[in-house]
């Protein structure tokens, strides 16, 4: 079932005179329980296709539809994690998770949210860390709280915006395994959408991948390595290297002439 629609979308963050399209009809389908993986140079309209799936801007041209009705501002039945750590500097990390549960759901008793929020800490391996500030945490610590309060929002989709881009390689790894885990895992399989530059992050973590050229989705690549998927059996496949190489010789098109133009 389709959860997610673009249908002919063009955006453009000018609203008259001689203004240019950051993206220029877009048209895709993102089906419920998908992991989409966004991938393209930079400038090409990733952030900005999160922002209108967000609600936060809206198409100058075309539609956005989530759950068959047209996206009319941001809602609970979306978050949000970004490259930079988005925890409030003054709660614990206990705290920044409860108070994304109080945000998703009103009325909730603190009680509950916090047992809610202890659970989600768990989940990411920081259950001894409930009570400490973001300062004291290391960035890959802070990015698992940031999940975990995304998660514990209890959202249908999750939109994820180069959400380990900042994080150094083994941490990287960390959180890649514990987001494809906690995806698969959880009761309700929520659609993801991610954001990464990163060709080889998005082959292991996408069932379906988007490369962008700019303005534009230029390709379409369905990724098969199904549930439960293993490091070093992704990529040691035939199927890994020839999606790599596919998606890297696009990245160098136009490398030549943009350094001769240099
Ligand atoms: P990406 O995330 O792929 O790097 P963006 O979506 O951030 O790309 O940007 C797409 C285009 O829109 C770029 O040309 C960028 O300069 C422009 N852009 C992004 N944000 C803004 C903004 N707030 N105001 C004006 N132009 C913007
Ligand atoms: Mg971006």
């Amino acid at each position: 079932m389709s959860k997610i629609q673009l249908e002919n979308v063009s955006f453009s963050y000018q609203q008259s005179g001689d203004f240019s399209y950051a993206l220029e009809d877009v048209n895709f389908e993102i089906n419920e329980g998908e992991f989409v993986c966004f991938i393209g140079p930079s400038g090409c309209g990733k952030s900005t296709l999160i922002t209108l799936m967000e609600g936060l801007n809206f198409p100058s041209k075309g539609k956005v539809v989530i759950d068959g009705n047209p996206v009319s501002g941001p809602g609970t039945d979306r978050c949000v994690v970004f490259q930079h750590y988005s925890l409030f500097s003054w709660l614990t990390a206990k705290k920044n998770i409860v108070f994304g549960i109080k945000q998703a759901q009103a009325g909730i008793s603190t009680k509950k949210a916090e047992e809610i929020a202890h659970e989600y800490l768990e989940k990411v391996g920081l259950a001894d860390f409930g009570g400490k500030y973001p300062y004291q945490l290391s960035g890959g610590m802070q990015q698992r709280v940031a999940i975990a309060r995304a998660l514990a929002s209890d959202a249908d989709i999750m939109l994820m915006d180069e959400p380990f881009g900042a994080i150094d390689t083994r941490n990287r790894m960390l959180l890649q395994d514990l987001i494809l885990r906690l995806c698969e895992n959880e009761k309700k399989k929520r659609t993801v959408v991610f954001i990464t530059h990163d060709v080889e992050e998005a082959i292991y973590l996408a069932d379906r991948i988007f490369y962008m050229e700019p303005k534009k989705i230029k390709l379409d690549i369905t990724v098969d390595f199904g549930s439960n998927r293993e490091r070093a059996k992704v990529f040691g496949s035939e199927r890994f290297l020839s999606i790599r190489n596919n998606l890297v010789s696009m990245f160098y098109d136009g490398i030549d002439s943009e350094a001769v133009a240099l």
